[in-house]
């Protein structure tokens, strides 16, 4: 991000975080826990955050605004640099947003419905005669001209007869092959029936070369097929300049040698296709339960933390990103030497904990087998107003399971899977603040109660073992 788009970033970002921190007070009176989390969520999950996915523009508007609140509430930085809370990692996962127009003769045809630019596409704006050098295995061999000219590629042959890699290492040397001989873009087309999109798009793989790559689908590539002499104009624009995700992480130096760990993910899945439904056009997700509740929780554990004496251990609080494509946020942080069981005390994680009473009026409380000493922590709590039921074991999709894999002991709180997961209908109005306050002051009573104990052993468990109860209540 450049200087100039994060001044913008940030002057937006006071600008909405005024205008929601005055709506959410009360004339005259002080602004709750309740309305606090309100507006972090509504802020997080709203429809100019885009979905929070990891590595992208919006991802970006929502760490700053985390960091700009763990200033507030005096958290210290612990990201990469001084003063930062931002700690980036690498994400083995290609993030590109792609706009691409074609067109043929007059014939305009449209992006991610009829064609789509594939991983292998550079960004670049081309008008040229239409080439077609048929399967180009042997890269035209120099029968026609193709310098300047938009090819044509047909990549049927042995689709589905070796692995993804082979396929596309057959794609990428026919397509450098013609890019070899000038040619200035590529129109790539597949006459068999064996699917190849999951190839070309969102592979893990991106190797970038020196021409447009676009794909066009088999419908659509008959209309293109009649057209003789055609003249294409071909334009693909690539934006790659956001791509490192950044966990953000605040602390509370106690001064002693031991920490706890206080996590929830802040990234969802961006705009996507709803997994649910037959409709199939990109949406945003807000992710308000998933997980805007588990980040204002946490955002609110911190500003009860860094005012309470009582505290003995160092407190670090964690908003992981990238959780959604594979725990890479929480697996970086695991990563570091220091983060091991001599250190860490517990992991704390909050995944979905705003729709308490989608599940009866009930919480999950997951992870109990990782330490013996947990039992006893929730027997000695003061009964609150909602039910628990503890499960003991820690299912392996969320932050805590790399944590459990070091050997650390983890406890994890959710009100449970709704039935707006992962659909673009999780959003702030189905949010039940009223129990997201009651499970923070739960969750602040278990950390004072674990605080007391003489230590917190570890006792191992597999990811799978013992959540069937969990599992068997959607
Ligand atoms: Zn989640």
């Amino acid at each position: 991000m450049n200087k100039i788009n994060f001044t913008i970033l940030l002057f937006s970002l006071i600008f909405v975080c005024r205008a929601n921190y005055t709506a959410a007070q009360q004339p005259g009176g002080a602004i709750t826990p309740e309305q606090r989390m309100r507006r972090d969520v509504t802020l997080l999950a709203s429809d100019s955050l885009k979905g929070r996915e990891a590595g992208t523009y919006s991802e970006k508007m929502a760490s700053a605004y985390l960091s700009a609140q763990m200033g507030e509430i005096g958290l210290l930085p612990k990201g990469d640099h001084e003063g930062s809370y931002l700690s980036e990692f690498r994400m083995n996962f290609p993030v590109l947003y792609k706009k691409a127009k074609l067109k043929v003769n007059n014939i305009e045809f449209k992006h991610k419905e009829e064609f789509g630019a594939t991983d292998l596409s550079s960004a670049a704006d081309v008008s040229a005669p239409l080439v077609n050098v048929g399967k180009g295995q042997n890269g035209n061999n120099g029968k026609t001209d193709l310098n300047g000219k938009i090819v044509v590629i047909d990549i049927a042959s042995g689709l589905g007869h070796e692995s993804k890699e082979e396929v596309l290492a057959s794609i990428i040397s026919r397509v450098s092959s013609v890019v070899k001989q000038g040619a200035a873009g590529v129109i790539l087309h597949n006459s068999s029936r064996k699917p190849v999109e999951d190839v070309l798009f969102g592979s893990p793989f991106t190797v970038s070369l020196d021409v447009p790559v676009v794909y066009v689908a088999r419908l659509p590539y008959n209309k293109m097929r009649r057209l003789r002499t055609a003249n294409c104009s071909l334009s693909v624009e690539i934006d790659r300049t956001v791509s490192k995700p950044a966990n953000v992480i605040g602390w509370i130096d106690n001064k002693s040698a031991l920490t706890v760990v206080i996590g929830a993910h802040y990234d969802h899945v961006g705009i996507t296709k709803s997994r649910k439904g037959d409709d199939k056009t990109p949406q945003i997700h807000n992710g308000a339960d998933d997980n805007a509740s588990g980040t204002a929780a946490l955002l609110e554990l911190a500003r009860w933390a860094v005012n309470n004496k009582v505290l003995k251990y160092n407190y670090i609080f964690i908003a992981f990103s990238a959780e959604e494509k594979g725990l890479f946020g929480s697996k970086a942080f695991c990563s570091l030497p220091w983060v091991n069981k001599d250190n860490i005390v517990y992991m704390l994680n909050m995944d979905m904990v705003g729709r308490l009473g989608c599940q009866g009026d009930t919480i999950n409380i997951l992870g109990m087998a990782s330490s013996p000493y947990w039992d006893q922590v929730i027997a000695e709590l003061a009964h609150p107003d909602f039910s628990i039921r503890k499960i003991k074991g820690a299912p392996a999709f969320s932050d805590h399971a790399p944590f459990l894999k070091k050997g650390i002991p983890v406890i994890y709180f959710t009100s449970g899977l709704d039935a707006e997961y992962h659909t673009p209908q999780d959003d702030t109005e189905l949010i039940n603040f009223k129990g997201m306050t009651e499970i923070v002051s739960y969750i602040r009573q278990f950390i004072l109660s674990a605080e007391t104990l003489p230590g917190v052993p570890f006792h191992k468990i597999s990811p799978f073992q013992h959540i069937r109860a969990y599992f068997q209540t959607f």
